[in-house]
């Protein structure tokens, strides 16, 4: 998507992956390979390509960042990736810029999780500290019973145990920032998960004004704070009360920001490309509501019917193959925009 955004722009993209079945493959002018991230001689080739480099994917070794941003601006920098690909760095980031993260605690080893499970209770998560996504290096400790098969189940991996948070709902705001600090929000999404993976993203949230002001107000002082370049997402809770706890910030276009490719101007990808090109941002406004739909696994099967419906963007990924739980596509339906919504 990325590279199909830069297209639009007249810009160029090679793409750098680890062998596999990698749909960006089909749309990028060239493509190096590599074993895998560590492949010095692959980083020096594509490094030789680029006059700039991007990442879609936060969990690339800390080495390999280094060695491509020695050799290319890398945008955004290192310091986002440093913050967020450690979910208890990151957690300590958030938390010292004053804004609320559930409460956590470091596991590393049975005596440590009873230790977080006495100061933070159940129902709790606890979750890997490095590489999980979709609900993937997580488990749920709903009595303290379960205490033992979730510290089996992450398998000794350094992690985290969070408070479980009762919300009302899940939003997110994807935003902006070019190199000299400009940055441009796009409207909240409201995200419902099931099984931990996103299944939809509906704009507008349903939530208050004031509540959707205050989280684009806590995701610029994120972004500001990281001195991010580009598109960046950040996940909150919705407590009961009205108030916001961050859950996560991906340091990078965001599966929740997928809707604005057909209902704004300018999408979260095409803006993403222009900040790290050092070209102005695009405008943000949103010309409809949307409800975006995952197609997880065998639901991309049904595409024939999705199609054709009416004022609906079918996007397919072009996966080799699909398995249960893989992000096959997506559907976007678009709503005429009232004036009050
Ligand atoms: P994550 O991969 O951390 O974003 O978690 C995936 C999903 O699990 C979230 O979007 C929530 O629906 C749920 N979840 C994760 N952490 C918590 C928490 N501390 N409290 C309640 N629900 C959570």
């Amino acid at each position: 998507m990325l590279a199909m955004a830069a297209a639009r722009l007249g810009l160029r993209t090679a793409i750098l992956t680890p062998k596999g079945d990698t749909p960006a493959v089909d749309v990028a002018g060239e493509t190096v390979f590599c074993e895998s991230y560590d492949d010095a001689d692959a980083l020096k080739r594509f490094a030789g390509l680029c006059d700039i480099i991007t990442y879609e994917f936060e969990n690339i070794p800390v080495a390999a960042i280094a060695a491509l941003s020695a050799a290319r601006p890398m945008r955004p920098g290192a310091r986002s990736l440093e913050m967020t690909c450690d979910r208890l760095t990151e957690k300590r980031f958030i938390e010292g810029l004053g804004i609320p993260v559930a409460p956590f605690a470091p596991v590393e080893t049975r005596a440590e999780l009873d230790a977080a499970l006495a100061t933070i209770g159940t129902p709790a998560i606890l979750k890997t500290r490095r590489l999980g996504y979709d609900g993937k290096g997580q488990a749920r400790i709903l009595k303290p019973a379960d205490a033992e098969s979730a510290f089996a189940a992450l398998a000794g991996a350094p992690a985290v145990l969070e408070g479980f948070i009762d919300f009302d709902c899940e939003i997110s705001v994807v935003l902006t920032r070019d190199p000299d600090g400009r940055a441009v929000t796009y409207d909240v999404a409201e995200n419902a998960h099931r099984g931990g993976i996103l299944a939809t993203s509906t704009v507008p949230a349903s939530i208050r004004e004031g509540t959707a002001a205050e989280a684009r107000k806590a995701a610029l002082v994120i972004a500001e704070a990281l001195g991010h370049i580009g598109t960046l997402a950040v996940e909150f809770f919705v407590t009961p009360a009205g108030g916001l706890i961050v859950n996560e910030i991906a340091p990078r276009v965001h599966n929740s920001g997928h809707w604005t490719l057909d209902a704004c101007t300018v999408s979260q990808f095409e803006n993403h490309i222009r900040a790290v090109a050092g070209w102005p941002l695009g405008d943000t406004a949103r010309h409809s509501n949307a409800v975006m739909e995952n197609l997880i696994g065998a639901e991309a099967d049904g595409w024939e019917g999705m199609a054709s419906a009416r004022h609906a963007a079918l996007h397919l990924y072009g996966k080799a193959e699909s398995r249960p739980g893989r992000k096959m596509g997506h559907l976007t339906r678009l709503f005429p925009r009232l004036k009050s919504s």
